[in-house]
């Protein structure tokens, strides 16, 4: 049985208290600092683009202890989608959601039910385990279908994807045409809050290459005052970043390769900064995800074919739960 999920009624004593947090503080540490090094932002895309529902913070974590992870569940969960978790599976840690209990209820209610003092949810660290280690249940076991379906870049299934994506366009003020005159895939000109994107490629690759422009967009024109500034290799990494996990929602495997690291690296910055910079690109994937309506569990997400994996509790908004101090 794995390590993680051994479950104990003894209470803790202090000293393991003391131990499980220190381990909790230094797994969420080094979960942002693998966001400074190119390796580790590409293993935190990979996941953000398999478990967009996730919070960051949980997005961080399963790409430290997994980053070949697509999906994640509780042991329970697992069973009742019709597979068990393999012997000898070591589980990863992710932050959980604990309810108050009724008993703390009970005993807010009796004293008077104050909202400001009524018990909240807090976050713990919990084990889960991946796709990766689990196998269907033996019949009459009916596993649920768990692979996205892949579609080819070539070809035109996301011609429905156009619109509300030029929609979502229109409301940052931003006119899109196709043109034969850009000498890449797309363009997007500030001055003139106009997006070309080129006629002559397929329309599943105009639609990648449109989410891409957006996403230039949107660090303008949906500007938080808490952004990070950026500068040019930085917002072009954040583009591309948004454009890969953009696609790989909608049943793309896009080539991480042309993601322009290195240049955006090669400027030195702490895990805070980098942390932001990945907490940008996780909000403008999501405004281009919610245009297009591809909440999780809906057709056209990753997360198609295995809408109830995804824990409600951990839904939007991101970054809820506090990393514990
Ligand atoms: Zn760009």
């Amino acid at each position: 049985m794995a390590k993680n999920s051994k479950r104990t009624r003894q209470p803790l004593t202090e000293e393991e208290r003391a131990a499980r947090r220190e381990r909790d503080r230094k797994l969420a540490q080094d979960a942002v600092q693998q966001l400074t090094s190119t390796d580790g932002w590409k293993a935190w895309l990979k996941t953000r683009g398999a478990f967009r529902a996730y919070s960051l913070n949980n997005q961080l974590l399963i790409a430290l202890q997994r980053p070949d992870a697509t999906r994640v569940a509780g042991l329970k969960r697992w069973l009742s989608l019709g597979y068990c978790v393999r012997k000898g599976e070591r589980s990863l840690l992710i932050w959980q959601p604990v309810p108050p209990n009724t008993k703390q209820l009970k005993q807010w209610r009796d004293a008077g039910a104050d909202p400001a003092t009524k018990p909240r949810t807090r976050f713990k660290l919990g084990p889960v385990f991946a796709r990766e280690q689990v196998d269907p249940l033996p019949a009459p076991a009916q596993p649920a279908p768990l692979d996205p379906p892949i579609a080819d870049l070539t070809g035109e299934d996301l011609a429905d994807a156009w619109a509300p994506l030029t929609d979502l366009a229109a409301t940052l003020g931003v006119t899109v045409t196709t043109t034969d005159a850009i000498p890449g895939d797309g363009r997007y000109t500030p001055a003139l809050k106009t997006i070309e994107i080129a006629r002559d490629i397929s329309v599943n690759q105009q639609v990648v290459a449109l989410t891409h422009e957006l996403a230039h967009a949107l660090v303008r024109e949906d500007r938080r005052d808490d952004d990070p500034t950026l500068t040019y290799a930085r917002e072009e990494l954040v583009a591309e970043s948004v454009a890969y996990i953009v696609a790989r929602g909608l049943g793309f495997d896009p080539a991480a390769n042309s993601i322009p690291y290195l240049a955006a690296y090669s400027e030195q910055t702490g895990p805070d900064a980098w942390q932001q910079i990945a907490a940008l690109t996780d909000r403008l994937a999501a405004r281009i995800e919610n245009a297009l309506h591809t909440e999780p569990g809906q057709p056209g997400s990753s997360a198609a074919a295995v809408p109830a994996i995804t824990p409600t509790s951990d839904a939007h908004p991101h970054g809820r739960e506090a990393i514990a101090a």
